[in-house]
């Protein structure tokens, strides 16, 4: 951790060097000359949890038409090959947990341990500890332990825990804990409860999530749960989903129903969001004119998003950040990512 720390604050001479490798190793690589950037957005799959998860039934993760292969070794190759010299590992959805309570508690526990153990290994990798929600109790213990013992980056919860959404006054107990702590609090989309009757029998990561990031930001606000605990720091995914362009009819309800919240778009500000996805050309203007530039990260989205569609999503950042409104993105999302993770 303290070594990954180091490189992160002398990123100028570790971007140096990931430029010189990426050049070397990957002639289809996006251009370096901007430099590297730090990846928040980036997932492990460990093969135990992979196991756990396909004997719970799930072979088709939120209608995807398999598993993402993964390893330590394959991530390392990715961020090389995309100039990133930094990334926070975490488990994606569907979580950890799978239908019990006790099974969700034993693998958030091992797949922390597993997290802990590749941060150790390797400067270059942290990670955000997951949480067995919807069971708060024991999501409450893990997270404590994972911050305080393993020295997770902050912990991964989901946008809903089998339906739960962050609002909810049972995550009280959690969310005083990770208060305590100023922990980030990264926030992946999920499929909604009500899945099969609104994705069509499309996968949920193309719409769904998109939607369900925006539904518990809003539920978030709308009961006052980002002010009652103001130092967490929340990070929310793919730009914020469609939230940038809900900001504003959401508030005009807030007054209309007379909810004595603070206004949307002033809590939307204090919030952070990465770029994974396709943020550009139409998504990365919306979100600037509703949060500006100060709190945006980068995400690769890496294993879920093949090494070939990362390469892609670079080379789109790097020619439409600027004209979507964000000039320099890697050296202002980097000092972001920084900042976020206190590094
Ligand atoms: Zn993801």
């Amino acid at each position: 951790m303290i070594d990954r720390r180091t490189l992160l604050g002398a990123l100028g001479a570790a971007t140096l060097s990931g430029v010189v490798l990426s050049a070397a190793t990957a002639s289809a690589s996006p251009k370096p000359a901007a430099g590297g950037v730090v990846d928040v957005h980036s997932h492990m799959v460990p093969d135990f949890y992979l196991r756990e998860a396909l004997a719970s039934g799930i072979v088709f993760p939120d209608g995807m038409p398999k598993w993402p292969s993964w390893s330590v070794t394959e991530h390392l190759q990715m961020m090389d090959r995309c100039g990133i010299d930094s990334a926070i590992l975490s488990v994606s959805s569907p979580g950890v947990h799978f239908g019990d309570d006790g099974k969700a508690a034993d693998l958030a526990r091992r797949v922390n341990d597993f997290g802990a153990g590749v941060a150790q290994g390797q400067p270059r990798l942290g990670f955000f500890a997951s949480l067995p929600l919807p069971n708060v109790v024991d999501s409450t213990v893990e997270a404590i332990r994972a911050l305080d013992r393993l020295g997770a980056d902050g912990v991964t919860v989901m946008s809903n825990a089998g339906g739960m959404y962050l609002g909810n006054a049972v995550l009280t107990p959690l969310l005083t804990a990770l208060d305590a702590r100023s922990a980030v609090v990264f926030v992946h989309p999920t499929s909604p409860p009500n899945a099969a009757a609104v994705a069509l029998g499309r996968p949920a990561p193309m719409v769904e999530f998109l939607f369900d990031t925006a539904r518990t930001v809003i539920d978030l606000i709308l009961l006052g749960v980002v002010d009652r605990f103001p130092h967490i720091r929340w990070v929310f995914t793919h730009g914020g989903g469609v939230l940038p362009l809900l900001a504003d009819r959401v508030d005009f309800f807030r007054t209309q129903v007379g909810l004595g919240t603070p206004s949307t778009p002033n809590v939307l500000q204090r919030l952070w969001f990465d770029l994974a996805g396709t943020p550009v050309p139409r998504q990365l203007p919306a979100l600037l004119s509703t949060v500006g530039p100060d709190r945006l990260v980068y995400g690769s989205d890496f294993c879920f998003t093949p090494i070939g569609a990362v390469q892609e999503q670079l080379r789109s950042l790097d020619a439409g950040a600027a004209d979507g409104g964000l000039e320099n993105w890697r050296a202002v999302t980097s000092g972001n990512a920084r900042s976020l993770l206190g590094v």
